[in-house]
């Protein structure tokens, strides 16, 4: 997997908070996603538990595609 960027689609984001909740480096998401030098660590984990779809990914998803495939809705349902 391989993560170039991440943006916010603000029209689904209901700031819901639960991208926050999960960041391990504690970035003030989903307002800091796309600011420059946010000390993201593209560990991704804000866009897969996102229950709205609001974040999206630019990259190389690899290992990832086939855990998406499979359980995506159940993370972002249960998350
Ligand atoms: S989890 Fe999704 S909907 Fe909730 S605040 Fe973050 S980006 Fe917005
Ligand atoms: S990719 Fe990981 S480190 Fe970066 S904003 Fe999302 S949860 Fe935080």
């Amino acid at each position: 997997m391989s993560c170039e960027e991440l943006s916010l689609n603000n029209e689904k984001c209901t700031q819901c908070g639960k991208c926050k909740d999960y960041c391990p480096v504690d970035i003030n998401l989903p307002d800091d996603l796309e600011k420059k030098g946010n000390g993201c660590i593209h560990c991704v984990y804000c866009y897969l538990v996102c229950p709205e779809h609001a974040i999206n990914f630019k990259g190389e998803l690899g290992f990832l595609s086939e855990q998406i495939r499979q359980y995506d809705e159940i993370v972002r349902k249960t998350a």
